[in-house]
């Protein structure tokens, strides 16, 4: 058995609806510009093939949980995204055996330092600071599941007012294309989770708000920014 010089944190967990067991997050693959409404108010052309980025695994915050407001920015930006739970893995996953390592579904907020991505992007530097940082990933309880995938309605609103709406329908590339894609650049495991991109309407909040997100027939995700 290995012994350890400090003692090893627990991973990171997020828990299952009807299930006293947690799942346990292994790393979290982000899609960039998958709703091509999106694409477009981000400044990017339809054509543009969609990009991944990550953040680590200990970014997730638990339903129930207050989101603290990070710091070094004045811009932090809500995306709302369908998140799958992966219960399989492999590399270059063929597309028709893709859905085959869904472990279910949950809704996630991609939460975004706005204003330290677009310095990122005007200087070719990383995203990592923009996207990757502390409690960045608000996540519902996962939802197992079998079958076709979610495609309905998609929304995220701040206090009560609407500011995302869209179709999971009308992702650029599709829920088995999004893990065929990511398998191609890492070898895929049990435990990963995938944020599969926003659709238009981001946009800042503010310590103080109550954000509200919902993925039809996955669940709705509800907490407040904190100071
Ligand atoms: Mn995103």
């Amino acid at each position: 058995m290995t012994s350890y010089v400090l003692p090893p944190e627990a991973p990171a967990s997020v828990p299952v609806e009807g299930e006293t067991a947690v799942f346990p997050v292994r790393r979290i693959l982000c899609v960039g510009r998958n709703y091509a409404a999106h694409r477009r108010e981000m400044g990017g052309d339809d054509r543009d093939p969609p990009f991944f980025f990550a953040k680590p695994a200990d970014a997730v915050v638990p339903p129930g949980e207050a989101v603290p407001y990070p710091p070094r920015t004045t811009d932090l930006h809500h995306e709302i995204e369908l998140v799958v739970a992966l219960k399989g893995g492999g590399s270059d996953v063929p597309v028709e055996q893709a859905l085959g390592l869904v472990y279910g579904y949950a809704v996630g907020v991609d939460l975004t330092r706005r204003d330290l991505q677009n310095a990122a992007k005007g200087k070719g530097h990383p995203w990592d600071a923009a996207k990757g940082f502390d409690a960045s990933a608000p996540i519902s309880a996962i939802r197992k599941w079998d079958g076709a995938p979610p495609q309905g309605r998609i929304a995220l609103s701040v206090n009560g007012q609407l500011r995302q709406e869209g179709q999971v329908a009308d992702m650029i590339w599709n829920l088995a294309e999004v893990i065929a894609e990511a398998s191609k650049l890492w070898t895929l495991a049990p435990g990963d989770l995938i944020f599969t991109g926003t659709p238009e309407g981001v946009g800042p909040i503010v310590p103080g708000d109550v954000v509200e997100g919902e993925v039809e027939g996955v669940g709705q995700l509800k907490f407040t920014v904190s100071a």
